[in-house]
């Protein structure tokens, strides 16, 4: 099947239908919910042209300011482990924790999950200091097309990411990256996607539609079609049947999470959780899961669950306390 014609001939409820058979018979009908935790709101690069913290970086110029309390940090873990589901990574701009830092919180976090975690910190040749905490490290590619990414990520060469990915598949790491659709990207781009999952064996893709920030060259872009979205991630499901693929959508989209998991996702992420959690928004992702004919691991709705759990120490209960009243608020 030639996917990338398939796509720019519209042909993409064949696609779908390809994808969700495979997905099905590869990896099952359970669906995951993935909670990216942050690190910070800093990043010392600052120059990705679609990205928040580029708006952001001429705003706080203090790294320390931008750092994220520890506590909670552990208590958004918790939390996510309570109701069901993963922490789809640890992630964080650039220059606000040392190696060290990141590799005591991963433990922590691995303490509190029992799941050795995922990183996406950035470009680092520091990754031997990791060990059994860290499951994989993730590469912020956001688009594979070289061309395209030396313009809209001009400080995180895809080479450099490249390196990094093989070094750590040559230390044990799994290996993931990250694609956000829509940022001028075309189906015939899929080929250097290809290559890049195929040579470098990455086990786990991250997608995300463009969401478009004030103050950024994409301010006034629009997020990619439904269709569009769906399609590419089904050529690629097609294409790589063992892959993980995650799959991110927004608030304001949420009428796109039957399609994309028809397209091949595992696992869907980049909510607002405790905005959303015991919402009728968190309802309506558990009906769009249902629908496509998925069970959902984990919860949206469940107060109970994420009420009760284990007391992991006096440092972190208030910040605990402080997000459950937050979705209590939102209710
Ligand atoms: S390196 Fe990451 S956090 Fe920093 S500007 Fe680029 S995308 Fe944003």
């Amino acid at each position: 099947m030639n996917l990338i014609k398939k796509i720019e001939d519209h042909k993409t409820l064949e696609l779908l239908k390809a994808a969700n058979e495979i997905t099905l018979q590869e990896h099952g009908g359970t669906l995951t919910l993935e909670r990216a935790i942050f690190l910070s709101w800093w990043c010392d690069k600052g120059d990705c042209a679609f990205c928040y913290m580029s708006s952001q970086k001429s705003r706080i110029s203090d790294p320390a300011r931008a750092r994220r309390n520890v506590q909670s940090i552990l208590a958004e873990a918790e939390l996510v482990r309570r109701i069901g589901w993963n922490v789809e990574f640890l992630s964080g701009g650039y220059g606000s924790f040392t190696t060290s830092e990141i590799k005591n919180i991963s433990q922590r976090i691995y303490d509190i999950t029992g799941k050795p975690v995922w990183l996406n910190v950035g470009i680092t040749r520091e990754l031997e200091e990791y060990g059994e905490e860290i499951r994989g490290i993730t590469g912020a590619v956001e688009t594979a097309n070289p061309d395209l990414h030396k313009r809209i990520c001009p400080s995180k060469p895809l080479e450099d990411i490249e390196v990094m990915l093989d070094t750590a598949g040559e230390l044990g790491f799994k290996k993931a990256i990250t694609i956000i659709l829509g940022l001028g990207e075309t189906p015939e781009d899929l080929k250097y996607l290809f290559d890049l999952i195929g040579d470098l064996g990455i086990n786990r893709v991250i997608f995300y539609s463009l969401n478009p920030h004030k103050d950024t060259p994409y301010e006034n872009f629009s997020q990619p079609a439904s269709l569009y979205y769906a399609g590419m991630m089904a050529a690629t499901r097609i294409k790589f049947p063992e892959l993980e693929i995650i799959a991110g959508t927004w608030i304001d989209n949420l009428a796109n999470i039957g399609p994309l998991i028809l397209s091949g996702a595992n696992g869907l992420t980049k909510f607002p959780l405790f905005k959303m959690f015991g919402t009728s928004h968190g309802r309506r992702v558990e009906e769009e899961v249902k629908w496509a004919g998925r069970k959902l691991k984990g919860t949206f709705t469940d107060m109970d669950r994420l009420s009760n759990g284990e007391n992991i120490s006096p440092e972190v209960e208030p910040f605990i306390k402080r997000y459950i009243d937050k979705c209590l608020r939102n209710k």
